[in-house]
């Protein structure tokens, strides 16, 4: 089981031209080919996801890598996180400035260190030690996010709110679930447009915007991070299915929750989400194979969800 996620669904389809809309279709749906392949030759969901989201960061049309949203200053600054459900085993970074890939970073986090979480340029120090792949800032950018940051300045010019939700789609995930049982998550992102004094979102927050558990499942989320922090979106959703497995499984050890159970919890903690005020939805896989995806944003959206068996 695989599915992706390119962003929340902010960017109608009014908004994008045709050429957009079926480049960003085909760029999510050939991410889910690659993802599905190592999958199919009997790799690990923890491989899978990375492959997939390292395909995405290097696509100008999604937030994530190549094609990041700036920040106030100018600047782009990537965050990503991943977590394998095997083990909890869990890495991510936040505002690096000259890794190709943060999601492979976050995994060397991961593997190779002693710690789950590391910023800047520490992170940056880490890479180099670690050897991955670098590039100039100025890599990433896009002529298209560049005019999203100077709309959003000439907004804030005029006494408007400068955050307004659609600077910031395009955010990358990934949820994955192996032949050998594993589940893992997946999340990318440049943030929002216009970020200032080291904001941070939800994408590398394990617990809010990634989060995998073999007892539960496997989350990726996409939306105004904000609120995915406060409500912990990521975990609350795998603590809620972990706990319904252990309900069901009481009197039939072989029982699992149903699609319809899995649904519910995930429309649940989104609405509870939205009913502070954010906006957003996730990617969720179950170790017993369900895949739902649960977004409070335009369901028609070029950006939202694919999965595949
Ligand atoms: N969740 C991301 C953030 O708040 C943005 C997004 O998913 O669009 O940084």
């Amino acid at each position: 089981m695989f599915a992706t996620h390119g962003g929340a669904g902010v960017i109608e389809r009014d908004n994008l031209s045709e050429e957009q809309d079926a480049a960003i279709r085909a760029a999510l749906s050939h991410a889910l080919g690659t993802g599905s392949a190592v999958l199919a030759e009997g790799g690990t969901s923890i491989d899978a996801v990375e492959a997939t989201i390292r395909e995405l960061e290097d696509d100008p049309h999604f937030n994530a890598g190549r094609g990041a949203v700036f920040t106030y200053e100018g600047n782009i600054e990537h965050d990503a996180s991943i977590m394998d459900g095997a083990t909890r085993a869990a890495g991510a970074v936040t505002g690096t400035t000259t890794v190709r890939h943060p999601v492979s970073l976050a995994r060397r986090v991961m593997e190779n260190s002693p710690h789950v979480f590391l910023r800047g340029l520490g992170a940056e120090q880490f890479a180099t030690e670690q050897g991955v792949a670098r590039v100039e800032n100025s890599w990433f950018e896009t002529d298209f996010r560049r005019r999203a940051l100077e709309e959003m300045r000439a907004r804030e010019a005029e006494g408007q709110s400068a955050y307004d939700v659609d600077l910031k789609y395009g955010t990358v995930g990934a949820v994955a679930l192996d032949t050998h049982g594993n589940v893992a998550a997946a999340t990318s992102t440049g943030g929002l447009t216009g970020k200032r004094w080291g904001r941070i979102g939800d994408s590398p927050i394990i617990g809010a915007g990634t989060y995998a558990d073999n007892r539960g499942c496997a989350v990726s989320a996409t939306g105004a991070g904000e609120y995915f922090i406060r409500v912990g979106v990521a975990h609350e959703i795998c603590a809620q299915i972990r706990m319904a497995a252990q309900e069901v499984s009481v009197s039939d050890p072989a029982a699992i929750p149903s699609d319809a159970d899995i649904q519910q919890i995930a429309n649940g903690v989104i609405n509870e989400m939205a009913a502070l005020g954010g906006s957003g939805g996730v990617i969720v896989t179950t170790p017993w194979g369900h895949t739902v995806y649960s977004f409070d944003t335009v369901a028609d959206s070029s950006t939202k969800e694919l999965r595949s068996p």
